[in-house]
């Protein structure tokens, strides 16, 4: 065999290798609450479920996108403690970070809608709340103390994403067209940075 044949394989081999592409930028979702903190509730309605159903859905529908890599600190009805989801969050080093909530107020029925972004004291967070709100349609935003934006090291903003106790909200959030077109809109968010 000769010299010229045996060098073919390898070189084929290493070429194939360096190939393999560069890892992604990651983006990590926080599905808020979970387990025996189910956070708001309106009859059967929770928002753990909620913001569960939505973080899933917006790393399945940017699962098909390159350019970033979607990060859940809950994928099921867990509770990671906020201590152990920043923990994650910084050792990931995101480009971003997004909290999803939901509101409610102690009324039964309330008259509020639509939603609101906390950020950190940044213009990284703002840059951020700003373009979601872009997406989502008129948020107020509003710098707030929270764990989740106090311990991230990365730029996070929480997303309330409506208001559980207002029934126009509640239809919209608890439905999968609701929900899928939330979760549309943040993936091209993503892929418009
Ligand atoms: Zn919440």
């Amino acid at each position: 065999m000769n010299v010229r044949k045996l060098l073919i394989v390898p070189l084929f081999a290493i070429a194939f290798l360096s190939f393999k592409p560069i890892d992604k930028k990651i983006i990590v979702i926080d599905a808020g609450h979970g387990g025996q903190d189910k956070g708001a509730t309106f009859e059967k309605a929770s928002e753990k479920q909620i913001v569960l159903d939505i973080a899933s859905k917006i790393k399945e529908i940017n699962n098909s996108q390159s350019k970033y890599e979607v990060v859940l600190t809950r994928d099921d009805d867990s509770y990671p403690s906020l201590t152990e989801r920043t923990d994650k969050i910084n050792s990931l080093n995101p480009e971003m970070v997004i909290s999803l909530h939901v509101n409610r107020t102690p009324e039964n029925e309330t008259s509020k809608n639509g939603h609101e972004i906390y950020i950190q004291n940044s213009d990284a967070s703002k840059n951020i709340a700003d373009k979601i709100s872009k997406k989502l349609g008129n948020c107020s935003i509003s710098e707030k103390n929270l764990h989740i934006l106090r311990e991230s090291k990365a730029p996070a903003v929480l997303v309330e994403l409506g208001f559980i106790n207002n029934t126009e909200d509640r239809k919209y959030i608890t439905s999968q067209k609701g929900q899928k077109e939330i979760a549309q809109k943040f993936v091209e968010f993503f892929n418009e940075q």
